[in-house]
């Protein structure tokens, strides 16, 4: 007999008394039996002299007193088995009711307003629970026991069809309604449980031009949401473990291999061989399919550009009116607006892009010094903060790119919501070192308001950092490849070649250093990646006047272009990803980037089932990894070998030469591990070579697992380092 009881933290407190055997017997099936959803960091047990006061066994009111550092906020979990059997029963009390959830799923971190995780403290506290749901929640012997989401039809939040002036329609059944709008034709906003999103057909491409149009996102791939898994295997390949991941409780956003046949429309994902798709997450989701003959609607956050995800129903009249037909709004509010979480799955890792719904802010066991508690802040793009404390690392949610006040906004709102939640006042907060980035006004802002120790983190050190404590690896020999980070000189890097232990890092080699005509304007036309590397070329001038359009002021221009470097007026970059997009706009696939990372991902769509035809051999001298060789040669071969030959072999380079820098780094050090990290680590084919080359040396591949490998990650790397450093 005893009592269970939440402490603050997210955490329970079981108090028995009982035999010694059956106490032992208890804590061993809380292993074994607890429910699918749990997670359990820590046992603690102690043996107080026996009472007798427990004449039952109960769950009591939470200790609120405890809300200590260190907290465990659980995640949003997407809706069980035996809630969709439920949704679907038409005996059931809950038939049709779009919100049903129980103990075991429903919404978590973006209704939680503050800890202990309980009713009142969520936005669920707005709707008093009917007799009949309150019978359950009280019920030890029912499945919606302290179920804090608990709601029906009666009690719970409802659900408005809106015309786009916010007028309400007449319907009985609005999420039917709304599934059938989309398939005529209809754009729609509709808001999940950490935010709204943009829906149309997958099969009518107006409506998904129109929806691309609002979002000012002329070729970004949209994610897609499927009616059931066999509704995806219709139009995409699924693995086992890639089925495993989109049915698992986070249902994250895939990336999927398109398949041959793909039918739906080729404006989702444009140029790209794999397309993003999710299940249904919510009962409302679940619904929508419901009078539609639709396998798959486009379901993608709705945020303005470079804005966060919308969340409020007033932002959401206001600012998308002008876009959508209609609205599909529910009126809870929502605590912490969330998107979604998309993974990507080859060989035998699961990569995360975006680490958000289902997933943050659960934390990650890490390996850095027990009693250090420390913040960082991200970089620019992709940001999300991580707070470390007690070997536990917790993430926020995706941010985004923090270039607007509204996404600065976002993060320290998110960032200090975090620190709310867990209790803890960090003594350092990593920083990038970049002067400039919003992030780090941020860091200087929090040094300033308490007593916090600034870190300044090499960009891809951190990534780095966070690579060997997620494995928890003494020292490494690492590749890391990206587009951009402040290098230590001021210059721009993005593949490096760098040593790391405990006490720092060294960036032992590179790729040459190449320019970047015009600055900034290089990443977004490639053109003048080409022009700077090939402005050697005999070919080149007439190569780019022939890019019409691209070069409005013709000869005059590209010659002023190529004479540049020479001048020395340029920034150089060492960027790995600024070589594939010159090799991407060469081949023709991407002369204009529209979105981050558009014409690497398009080079390794077109080198999906090629083969290493040019097999150039790696040129590298003291560390300097040559990059101007594979680049001539490729556009010395346009004419003879396929595009896809081309693309491949040119990747297959990148790997080759990477490898045996790192390999050699790695013997002339004695290190046994190898890793792979930034935005490039996110390419299939680079990620696969590099693995088969160093394990034919013996040495560990080692790449992310719990983090993302592109900025996403670089929190938690600033983190780390801040905790070795204090
Ligand atoms: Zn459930
Ligand atoms: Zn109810």
């Amino acid at each position: 007999m005893g009592f269970v009881r939440n402490l603050g933290d997210a955490g329970v407190e079981v108090v028995l008394e009982g035999t010694q055997d059956s106490i032992s017997r208890f804590i061993k099936q809380l292993q074994t039996d607890r429910p699918p959803t749990s997670t359990i960091h820590q046992v603690d047990t102690t043996y107080p002299p026996e009472t007798g006061e427990f004449k039952e066994f109960q769950i009591i009111k939470s200790n609120e007193s405890r809300v200590h550092a260190g907290s465990v906020i659980p995640p949003d979990i997407a809706i069980c088995d035996n809630c969709l059997r439920e949704l679907r029963d038409k005996r059931d009390r809950r038939y049709d009711y779009f919100f049903i959830t129980c103990t075991d799923c429903g919404p978590r971190y973006t209704i939680i307003d503050a800890l202990p995780y309980d009713r009142p403290r969520t936005t669920m506290r707005e709707f008093e629970m009917c007799e009949k749901c309150l019978g359950e929640y009280k019920d030890p012997r029912n499945r919606r026991f302290h179920a804090q989401t608990v709601a029906c039809a009666e009690c719970g939040p409802l659900v408005t069809l809106l015309t786009k002036e916010g007028r309400p329609v007449d319907s009985t059944d609005p999420v039917r309604a709304a599934g059938r709008l989309l398939e005529r034709g209809a754009v729609l906003a509709v808001k999940g449980n950490g935010g709204f999103h943009l829906a149309s057909s997958t099969l009518l491409t107006e409506a998904i031009v129109r929806l691309r149009k609002t979002k000012f996102r002329l070729q970004k791939p949209l994610a897609v949401m499927a009616k059931d898994l066999e509704a995806v295997k219709s139009f995409a390949e699924v693995t086992p473990a890639e089925a495993e991941l989109m049915t698992s409780y986070v249902r994250p956003i895939v990336l999927l291999r398109k398949r041959s046949d793909f039918d739906l429309s080729e404006q989702i994902a444009p140029g790209l061989h794999n397309v993003g798709v999710m299940l249904p997450y919510t009962g409302l989701h679940s619904m929508l399919f419901d009078d539609t003959r639709e396998r798959a609607f486009v379901m993608t956050s709705a945020n303005p550009p470079e804005e966060p995800i919308i969340k409020d129903n007033d932002e959401a009249l206001a600012r998308l009116k002008d876009i959508v037909d209609y609205f599909l709004v529910h009126d809870r509010k929502i605590s912490q607006r969330c998107d979604d979480s998309v993974v990507r799955s080859f060989g035998d890792t699961t990569t995360l892009l975006r680490r958000s719904r289902g997933y943050a802010p659960a934390p990650i066991s890490v390996a850095v010094p027990k009693n250090a508690c420390t913040l960082g802040v991200g970089g620019e793009l992709n940001v999300t903060s991580c707070l470390i404390y007690q070997g536990r690392a917790y993430m926020t949610q995706h941010i985004g790119d923090v270039e607007t006040l509204q996404t600065f906004e976002f993060q320290k709102e998110a960032t200090r919501h975090l620190l709310m939640l867990t209790g803890c006042k960090p003594e350092a907060v990593g920083r990038d070192l970049h002067p400039l980035f919003s992030t780090t006004k941020f860091a200087e802002e929090l040094a300033q308001e308490s007593d916090i120790r600034v870190v300044a983190v090499q960009h891809h050190y951190a990534h780095v950092a966070a690579l060997m404590a997620e494995h928890d690896v003494e020292e490494i020999a690492a590749i890391c490849c990206d587009g951009y980070g402040y290098g230590d000189d001021g210059s721009a890097w993005g593949g490096e070649i760098i040593f790391a232990d405990q006490t720092g890092y060294k960036r032992v080699g590179h790729l040459e250093p190449q320019p970047m005509i015009g600055g900034d304007l290089a990443t977004k036309y490639p053109l003048r990646m080409v022009a700077g590397i090939l402005r050697d070329n005999a070919e080149i001038t007439n190569w780019l006047l022939e890019r019409h359009g691209y070069f409005p002021h013709g000869r005059e221009e590209v010659n002023m272009i190529l004479r540049q470097p020479s001048a020395g007026k340029v920034p150089l970059t060492t960027s790995c990803g600024r070589v594939l997009d010159a090799v991407s706009a060469i081949l023709g696939l991407c002369y204009e980037r529209t979105y981050e990372g558009e014409p690497a991902m398009k080079l390794e769509s077109a080198a999906l089932g090629g083969k290493d035809s040019l097999n150039l051999k790696p040129v590298a001298r003291d560390g300097v990894i040559r990059t101007t060789n594979m680049v001539h040669e490729i556009f010395s071969n346009l004419w003879r070998v396929t595009l896809r030959d081309l693309a491949y072999s040119a990747q297959s380079y990148m790997a080759r030469s990477l490898s045996e820098t790192a390999i050699a780094t790695a013997t002339e050090l004695g290190v046994k591990s190898i890793g792979f990290t930034g935005g490039v680590a996110y390419n299939e084919q680079i990620t696969r070579t590099l693995k088969t080359a160093v394990e034919e040396e013996g040495l560990r591949f080692l790449v992310h697992v719990s983090v993302p490998p592109g900025d996403g990650g670089i929190s938690f790397g600033q983190a780390v380092v801040a905790a070795q450093h204090s």
